[in-house]
C-alpha cells in the first residue's frame, strides 16, 4: 500500500508538487499521469526518500521509507536516476544491490533470468541498449521480492515487444496482491495495463478513478441489431435513452450491457453486437483536456 497525504515539495518559486494526497492499494496497478514536468517523479523521490518533502507524508505500508527496516524487501523502485555503472556487468551491478542489501546471490540468477539478461550478464552495461538497462533496473527492484513496485516511466527505451511483457509482469504482481505504481506521460502506455489512473498536471492531482469507473462513464451500451425500430421501442418502456450510432448501431443509456442483453432476449429480439466497452480515445480526451495549458489552476 502507499500513501500520499498532502504532500507538497517546492524548488524555488516552483510548487513541484502541490498538496497531493492519493493512495496506490494493493492488488492493482495505479497508473499516474501527467504530461512532462506534471510532478510525477518529484512525487515518486519523495516516496523512496531522494527528496524531502516540505509538508505532508508518503507511505509505504503505514511508515515513510526511512522508517522501514529492509527497504529493498519492502518497495522496488525503476526510476531513471538509478545509476548504472558503465563499466560494470550487468550482473556485478546485480550483485552490489544484493550484499549491500543481504539478498542471496541466487536471487541475482533468478532475476537475471526473469528479465532475459542472462546471456549478457557478463557484458559491460554500459554497452547494453536503453531497453536492456531498463531491463536490469527492473531487475535490481526486483531483487528483495517487494510486495510494493514503484515505476516511473518505465516505458522509456522499452520496444512494444518489451512494453508487452512489462504490461504482463505488471499485471501478474498486481494479481499476486502486490501494489504497483507506474507512472508515464503517454497515456497508451498505461491505459492498457492500469486498473486505477490518477492524473495530475502542475504539481496537483486532478483526477483519481478507476478504470471500470472511467469505461462506465456516459458512454452507454451499443448494440446492433436488426431490428433497429423494436429494440429503440423497447428501450423507450424501459426509460432508457437510445441514441443512433456509426453503422446502424444504437447506442443506450441507462443500462447496463447485461439489462440490455436481458431486456432483448425476453423480446425475441436479435443482437449482432453488444458491447459496454468506451469507445476508444475516450480516457484521451480526458487526459487532454486536464492536463490543456492552464487546466488545473
Ligand atoms: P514529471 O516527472 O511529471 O515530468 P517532475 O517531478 O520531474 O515532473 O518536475 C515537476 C516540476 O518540478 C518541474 O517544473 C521541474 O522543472 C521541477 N523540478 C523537479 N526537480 C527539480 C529540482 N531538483 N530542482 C528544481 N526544479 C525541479
Amino acid at each position: 500500500m502507499i500513501e500520499f497525504r498532502n504532500l507538497t515539495k517546492t524548488y524555488g518559486p516552483t510548487r513541484a508538487v502541490d498538496d497531493v494526497s492519493f493512495s496506490a492499494p494493493p492488488g492493482a496497478v495505479t497508473g499516474f499521469l501527467g504530461p512532462n514536468g506534471a510532478g510525477k517523479t518529484t512525487t515518486l523521490r519523495v516516496l523512496l526518500g531522494l527528496a524531502r518533502p516540505d509538508s505532508g507524508s508518503a507511505l509505504i505500508n503505514g511508515v515513510s521509507y526511512g522508517e522501514l527496516p529492509s527497504p529493498r524487501q519492502a518497495i522496488g523502485a525503476v526510476l531513471d536516476a538509478i545509476g548504472i555503472h558503465p563499466g560494470r556487468s550487468g550482473r556485478n551491478h546485480l550483485n552490489v544491490i544484493a550484499r549491500a542489501a543481504g539478498l542471496p546471490e541466487r536471487r541475482v540468477d533468478e532475476m537475471l533470468e526473469l528479465v532475459d539478461l542472462t546471456a549478457a550478464a557478463d557484458r559491460k552495461a554500459g554497452g547494453y541498449s536503453q531497453g536492456m538497462k531498463q531491463r536490469l533496473r527492473l531487475a535490481g527492484a526486483l531483487l528483495g521480492d517487494p510486495g510494493v513496485l514503484v515505476l516511473d516511466e518505465p516505458a522509456n527505451g522499452l520496444d512494444p515487444v518489451g512494453m508487452a511483457w512489462l504490461r504482463q509482469l505488471l499485471t501478474g504482481w498486481a494479481a499476486q496482491g502486490r501494489t504497483v505504481l507506474f507512472s508515464s506521460h503517454v497515456l497508451a502506455e498505461v491505459e492498457l495495463v492500469a486498473d486505477r489512473f490518477v492524473i495530475i498536471n502542475r504539481g496537483r492531482v486532478v483526477r483519481e478513478e478507476t478504470a471500470a469507473e472511467l469505461r462506465g462513464q456516459g458512454t452507454g451500451v451499443t448494440v446492433a441489431t436488426p431490428e433497429a425500430v423494436r429494440l429503440t421501442e423497447l428501450a423507450r418502456q424501459q426509460g432508457w435513452r437510445v441514441e443512433p450510432s456509426r453503422g446502424d448501431r444504437l447506442v443506450i443509456h441507462g443500462a447496463s450491457s447485461i439489462e440490455v442483453g436481458q431486456a432483448a432476449a425476453r423480446a425475441g429480439l436479435v443482437l449482432s453486437e453488444l458491447s459496454a466497452q468506451a469507445p476508444a480515445g475516450q480516457l484521451e480526451g480526458m487526459f487532454l483536456e486536464l492536463t490543456a495549458a492552464g487546466a488545473a489552476r
